[in-house]
């Protein structure tokens, strides 16, 4: 709970969620990066693999995905993104990391998180050693044990079953 970046991890914040104005998703627009030692080693937002906007899914009926309920989305995941940002660029300082995620409204708007549900970004924090996921709630910000963080997202979309 108490490990934040220090002083820094408003700051982390709200370059999350400058990132996330960048998103290419026409539903969510999500921004994450990744710290280490105070310092920013990845960042990422959520849209069509390789930016390719011809072959977004973002108007698919949510129908079609709702059995999946890990992954509602459309798009490759704003963390997706920063971890495979973090790991190019920084490979020997994931370990033991940072994540710090934000979400914007479509006008750049900063907006609170829900709850974690996203099992496949919670498994794959955990599985990069991410030690920590931060999010933005109505009551402050949260930082959440990688670790726990995948246990909450797994007890979350069981509870949607
Ligand atoms: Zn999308
Ligand atoms: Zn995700």
């Amino acid at each position: 709970m108490n490990s934040f970046e220090k002083k820094d991890d408003l700051s982390f914040i709200h370059e999350a969620e400058r990132v996330a104005t960048e998103a290419l998703c026409l539903k969510a627009h999500c921004g994450v990066v990744i710290v280490s030692g105070g310092k920013i080693i990845g960042r990422g937002s959520n849209g069509p693999a390789g930016d390719a906007v011809g072959d977004r899914k973002c108007h698919r009926i949510r129908s079609d995905v709702q059995n999946h309920v890990h992954d509602r989305t459309c798009c490759v995941h704003a963390e997706w993104r920063a971890i495979m940002d973090a790991l190019k660029t920084h490979p020997e300082k994931v370990h033991g990391s940072t994540l710090y995620f934000a979400r914007v409204d479509e006008r750049g708007v900063p907006m609170y998180s829900g709850e974690p549900y996203c099992t496949v970004c919670s498994r794959l924090a955990l599985d990069a050693k991410i030690a920590h996921f931060v999010l933005l709630h109505r009551d402050g910000m949260r930082s959440y044990d990688t670790r726990e963080y995948n246990e909450i997202s797994y007890r979350n979309i069981d509870a949607r079953k």
